[in-house]
């Protein structure tokens, strides 16, 4: 929504937001400083009220950061890329470029956004205790009181079990463990979701119908309903791709075996060397000692016209490792396609437990594995 305004980095992650922070700052600044400070800490300054209110403002969306900060910092640690996070009217996201490949991981990358909200709760909390009342200090103790409030409150929500809050990837997650099947994970918590979207949605009504003074909790209700509602309904137009694919791994669509280049050999000796008739599209790149350094891929060689394969070394041509991406050979298709897809090069190398490599892989393989499957089920239902 809107146009994103850069923040800057931190721990390497890319912040942004988009202009309706702004907003939502403006509102809770004005909440703040006109409604609930007046009552909490009476008899200060019209000048302090505000000042806190920004400060409360900017706490409160530096809140939501480290929320989405742990969502990005366990999928980094998960071997997943991270986009970026952004902060927007609803509260913030963080992007990955993939989608976990296991459900431990799916939960892990989940659970730590409540976790993460509880701990900033219960050290606003702790610290609005620790604070004397009376004067500043006291004002200071209000507002750490309700930021305290409202982190043990986003942690309760997020962990709703309705897709896409955190609780429903949770949940989606225990189930995908529990079956094996990520589809039925994502099956339940899309179902949840849209359950819990049309609760959110009617309680809001509810609030909004009931009295006058509480429109504003209401319309909030209403509002995050909604999203909940849209993302679940999106959720469960995706369930039969899964469902398609399930089971499916990387070793299903992978290139088995691919003939391997000698970084230091030139690119004409490397394609003289290949058996005829060979399908493969890409070619692990081995140095003089015989490690893996790179991916040498039939469009970089296409791309070169044909009289200069002689004079070109595979290691000038070939993309170095640290710009391939690495899947296993027992991760699931979807998230290891998507995973390849959000790199620069559509080829991935494919290795099994050990890591030794034993394929390759590229985004179209999804298709064709689809494809197949599809042909597959028709066959069977015939
Ligand atoms: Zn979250």
């Amino acid at each position: 929504m809107g146009k994103d305004i850069p923040l800057g980095r931190i721990a390497g992650i890319k912040v942004d937001m988009d202009l309706t922070v702004v907003l939502v700052a403006g509102f809770y600044t004005h909440f703040l400083a006109t409604n609930q400070f007046p009552i909490g800490a009476p008899g200060l300054s019209t000048t302090a009220y505000w000042v806190t209110g920004v400060a409360g403002a900017l706490l409160f969306f530096v809140s939501l950061l480290v929320h989405e900060m742990g969502h990005a910092l366990v999928a980094r640690d998960e071997g997943i890329g991270v986009r970026g996070i952004s902060l927007w009217l609803l509260g913030g996201v963080a992007k990955l470029e993939s989608a976990p490949t296991t459900a431990r991981s799916e939960f892990r990358i989940a659970v730590i956004g409540p976790i993460a909200s509880a701990a900033c709760g219960v050290a606003f909390l702790a610290s609005s205790y620790a604070l004397p009342s009376g004067g500043i200090p006291g004002l200071i103790g209000v507002l750490f009181y309700i930021l305290g409030y409202l982190n043990v409150v986003l942690a309760v929500f997020n962990l709703l079990p309705a897709a896409p809050l955190d609780g429903g990837t949770v949940l989606s997650s225990l189930i995908w463990s529990r079956t094996g099947s990520q589809a039925t994970g994502m099956k339940w918590a899309a179902r949840s979701g849209l359950v819990g979207g049309a609760a959110l949605v009617f309680l809001g009504l509810k609030v909004i119908r009931g009295n006058g003074t509480n429109t504003v909790n209401g319309y909030s209700l209403l509002l995050v309903g909604a999203f909940v509602l849209f993302a679940a309904l999106r959720s469960i137009r995706s369930v039969p791709l899964y469902e398609l694919l399930d089971g499916s791994t990387v070793r299903d669509a992978m290139s088995p075996a691919p003939p391997t280049a000698t970084a230091v050999g030139t690119v004409g000796n490397f394609l003289r060397s290949l058996p005829p008739g060979t399908t493969h599209q890409s070619y692990p790149v081995l140095s003089e000692q015989g490690t893996v350094v790179g991916l040498l891929t039939a469009a970089a060689i296409r791309a070169v016209p044909d009289h200069q394969w002689d004079s070109l070394r595979v290691a000038d041509l070939a993309y170095p490792l640290t710009r391939i991406t690495v899947v296993r050979s027992d991760d699931p298709l979807l998230p290891a396609v998507q995973k390849i897809d959000g790199g620069d090069v559509r080829d991935g190398l494919v290795v099994d437990q050990d890591g030794t490599i034993v394929g390759t892989v590229d985004a179209s393989a999804l298709f064709r594995t689809l494809e197949l499957r599809k042909a597959h089920l028709a066959a069977a239902r015939a």
